[in-house]
C-alpha cells in the first residue's frame, strides 16, 4: 500500500456542502478525496475496504457529531489507526483539548487558511504512510519475505475470536522442513537460506483465499490458519502443500526421507461450537506434525 505511486485517500466529513467543496478543491490535486455529509456515512466509509489515510472531521453535525464519530473510530481495532484531524468552528481551548483527548491527531479551527490546511495534511499523511510502512515491516520476516510470528499471533487471535463469534470452523496447519539440519551441514547455511526462502514462497503461493494466513513460525517451521474451511478442505490444503514442496525438486542428498527437500505437516481442526482453545488447537497441530515425522516424514497427518 505504500508504493511510490500510491495516492493517499482523505475522507472529508462535514454537514455543509460548501465546506466539503472547499476542502475537496484544496486536496484533490494531491489526494483521492472521499466525502461524507454525516457521521453515519463517515463511519461506513472509514470501515470500508479501502480505508482513508486521514480523516478531516467537522464537529457540529446533526444526529451524530464529530466527537461521536471519533470515539467510534478509536474504539475499534479496525479503524483506530486512521489519523483524525478535527476541522471545527468551535474555537475555544476547551473544545480543542476535548477533541485531542478523544484521540484526534490535530485540531484546525475554522475559518482555516487554505495553505496551512494543505501543509498540515501533507505532514500528517507523511507520518501516516511512514508508520504504516513500519507496521508492515514489523510483521514481515526479513529472510523469506512472508509474514512473521508476530503477524501470526495477531492474526490467529483475531481469527479465533471471529470464528467463536460467528460460530465458524478453524483449521491450523503446522509445517516443518524434513532433515533441514543435515541440509545446512552439507550444503552450507547460505544455501539453506535459499532453500528456506523457496519453500516459504511456495507455501505462500499455495494459499487459496484472502482469509488464509501463512507465516514463518520460527526456524524452518511455518504455520497456516484457515478460517471457515471444511474438514476435507483442510486436509486437501495440507496435501497440496506437501506436493508443492515435492514439485520444487530441491536436491537433498542427505535427507533420510527422500532425495529432495520435503516437509512434514500436522493438521488440527476446530468444529463449529467446539470450545477448543486456540492453544489447544495449535498443540493438536503440533502433535499431528510429530506423528507425520514419526511415520516417515514427507506427508501430512490429521486426527480427523
Ligand atoms: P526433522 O526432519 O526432524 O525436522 O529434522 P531437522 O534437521 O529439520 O530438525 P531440527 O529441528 O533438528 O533442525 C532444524 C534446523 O533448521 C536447524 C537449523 O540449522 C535450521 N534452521 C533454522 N532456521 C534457519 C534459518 O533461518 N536458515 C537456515 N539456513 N537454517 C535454519
Ligand atoms: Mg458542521
Ligand atoms: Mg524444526
Ligand atoms: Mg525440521
Amino acid at each position: 500500500m505504500t508504493e511510490e505511486n500510491y495516492i493517499p485517500t482523505i475522507l472529508v466529513v462535514d454537514d455543509m456542502a460548501a465546506n466539503i467543496a472547499i476542502l475537496s478543491d484544496l486536496l484533490k490535486e494531491n489526494y483521492k478525496v472521499k466525502v461524507a455529509n454525516n457521521g453515519k456515512k463517515a463511519l461506513e466509509l472509514a470501515r470500508g475496504k479501502e480505508k482513508p489515510d486521514l480523516i478531516l472531521l467537522d464537529i457540529e453535525m446533526p444526529h451524530m457529531n464529530g466527537y461521536d464519530v471519533c470515539r467510534e473510530l478509536k474504539s475499534s481495532s479496525n479503524t483506530k489507526d486512521i489519523p483524525i484531524i478535527f476541522v471545527s468552528a468551535k474555537t475555544s481551548a476547551d473544545d480543542e483539548e476535548y477533541g485531542l483527548n478523544l484521540g484526534a491527531i490535530d485540531y484546525i479551527k475554522k475559518p482555516f487558511h487554505p495553505a496551512i490546511i494543505k501543509i498540515r495534511v501533507k505532514n500528517h499523511i507523511e507520518l501516516k504512510l511512514k508508520s504504516s510502512k513500519l507496521e508492515e515491516l514489523s510483521m514481515c520476516d526479513s529472510l523469506t519475505g512472508i509474514s512473521n510470528r508476530r503477524f501470526f499471533e495477531e492474526a490467529y487471535e483475531k481469527t479465533y475470536k471471529e470464528v467463536q463469534r460467528e460460530d465458524g470452523t478453524l483449521s491450523v496447519i503446522m509445517i516443518d522442513i524434513d532433515y533441514f539440519k543435515p541440509y545446512n551441514d552439507n550444503y552450507g547455511h547460505w544455501q539453506g537460506d535459499v532453500a528456506l526462502t523457496k519453500v516459504a514462497r511456495t507455501l505462500k503461493k499455495s494459499m487459496k483465499r484472502p482469509t488464509d494466513v501463512i507465516a514463518r513460525y520460527g526456524g524452518e517451521e511455518f504455520v497456516v490458519v484457515l478460517k471457515n474451511c471444511e474438514k476435507e478442505g483442510a486436509k486437501k490444503m495440507a496435501n497440496s502443500l506437501v506436493e508443492a514442496i515435492r514439485e520444487l525438486k530441491l536436491e537433498h542428498k542427505h535427507s533420510l526421507a527422500s532425495n529432495i527437500v520435503t516437509i512434514s505437516v500436522g493438521v488440527a481442526f476446530k468444529e463449529k461450537e467446539s470450545n477448543l482453545t486456540k492453544e489447544e488447537l495449535l498443540k493438536e497441530a503440533d502433535e499431528q506434525l510429530y506423528r507425520a515425522k514419526e511415520s516417515g516424514r514427507d506427508r501430512y497427518c490429521a486426527s480427523f
